[in-house]
């Protein structure tokens, strides 16, 4: 056989059936509880100017330094695929003026990432991500309210296994302190060259390394939680008790932080230990207040997440539950001749009306070959029309289940199936 042409490029995938419908239902999944609690649907471009980014992700991540999809357009403007979607949803925010209005601004997101990282399972250079954002308020009860709905999206999926980490990185009251001692620490330590400088530069971004040797060094880092303010550990306290009060576990990692220098307060993370370490989160988030700020905008307190859903849908197979929103369809039509297959054409056109999931054997196939597509179609019922049928007035209904079979007349199909595939 002759290779293909193409392939889809390296660390990206497509999607298939059966996958491609349980990705779109963890994505309602995870809007559901979104909309059911007054968050309202945003939408922005794939691609933004690569300065919000630089600005807002932070010049010295890895997300800006190594992983951004960047070029000039023939205009010769400077733009990047989005690597992430918070940065874009508060540009949007600001560019509408939403932060003028009632506050706080809920709103939630779902689209394709894009970071040029080294591939593996559950680590793609094209993903997607459900986004909730919560702009312009600092009470606790929004940061609770984001991650208790993460919980609930995660819960309605059916997993288990799903853990939450929380920890605060304390705001522009308890950082400067915090930079200091931990700069202090880290300049003892015996670093290469470009860990030495991302210590003078974002002391905190050396915490988030991820190489064994230098975990084992920060054994003794001083940690953010004893240099956290009176307002900042309050905040914490409060969310703390808010999701406790809620029914939902957590633990403290007092060492957790994130790839996103926006960060400030609240961070958090949804672990699945069903996925190997390097791939554990997939979700994260946590309370942003200076973002707006750094993008040139007004102050805006914010708190949000993104969940990822490549991510999400391998914990499920790591949990061994059955692919969501995979049910197939309900009905199978079998048409013995052509005068058949055009009766049942409408048939099963009406049934689809009236809200059966049905599909019908094209092509002119044997009763052999479209019972088997019947069987792997996932319906419960066929329904198999030959001539005699048609001259009868009646449909074989047959139940794929027990076998059973019995003539139901064709006038009183789709009454007949609807209401049986009701009950
Ligand atoms: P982040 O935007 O880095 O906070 O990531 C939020 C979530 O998106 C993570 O917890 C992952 O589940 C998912 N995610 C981030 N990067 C990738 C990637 N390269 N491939 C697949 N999923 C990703």
């Amino acid at each position: 056989m002759n290779q293909p042409l193409f392939r889809a490029p390296r660390g990206t995938f497509d999607l298939i059936p059966p996958r491609g419908e349980a990705v779109l239902a963890v994505r309602e999944a995870m809007a559901e509880p979104l909309s059911r609690a007054g968050f309202g649907y945003v939408e922005t471009p794939s691609f933004e100017d690569t300065q919000l980014f630089v600005r807002g992700v932070g010049e010295s991540t890895d997300v800006v330094t190594k992983e951004m999809y960047s070029f000039t357009t023939r205009g010769g403007d400077d733009v990047t695929l989005r690597p992430e979607g918070t940065a874009p949803v508060v540009r949007a925010a600001l560019e509408n003026g939403l932060h003028r209005g009632a506050l706080p601004v809920k709103l939630w997101y779902s689209g394709s990432f894009y970071r040029y990282e080294r591939p593996q399972k559950g680590r793609y250079r094209h993903f997607s991500q459900v986004g909730a954002e919560t702009l312009g308020t600092e009470d606790p009860a929004s940061d609770a309210e984001v991650i208790v709905l993460a919980m609930d999206a995660y819960r309605a999926l059916g997993l288990t296994g799903v853990r939450l980490v929380i920890n605060s990185l304390g705001s522009d009251e308890s950082r400067p302190a915090y930079r200091a001692a931990l700069q202090d620490f880290l300049r003892r330590l015996d670093l290469d060259d470009a860990t030495a400088k991302r210590v003078e530069v974002n002391p905190l971004r050396v915490l988030d390394d991820k190489r064994p040797e230098i975990q084992a060094a920060l054994a003794d880092a001083p940690v953010i939680a004893d240099f956290l303010s009176k307002g900042d550990r309050a905040h914490h306290d409060a969310v703390r008790t808010l999701l406790a009060d809620a029914g939902v576990a957590f633990d403290d990692d007092p060492r957790l932080v994130r790839g996103l220098d926006y960060y400030t307060r609240t961070l958090f993370e949804f672990i699945h230990d069903g996925l190997g370490a390097a791939q554990s989160a997939i979700g994260g988030g946590g309370r942003y207040d200076g973002l707006a700020e750094l993008i040139g905008g007004p102050r805006l307190p914010s708190v949000g997440w993104a969940l990822g859903v490549d991510r999400t849908l391998l914990a499920i197979e790591a949990e061994g539950l059955p692919l969501p929103g995979t049910a197939g369809v309900d009905v199978y039509a079998v048409p013995l001749g052509e005068a058949a297959a055009a009766r049942l054409f409408g048939v099963v056109t009406e049934l689809r009306r009236a809200g059966v999931r049905a599909d019908l054997a094209v092509g002119g196939r044997g009763l052999k070959g479209a019972m088997k597509a019947a069987d792997r179609s996932g319906a419960q019922v066929a329904i198999v029309v030959g001539e005699r049928d048609l001259a009868d007035g009646v449909a074989q209904v047959k139940d794929l289940g027990t076998g059973d079979q019995r003539p139901v007349p064709l006038a009183d199909l789709v009454t007949t199936l609807s209401a049986a595939l009701d009950s």
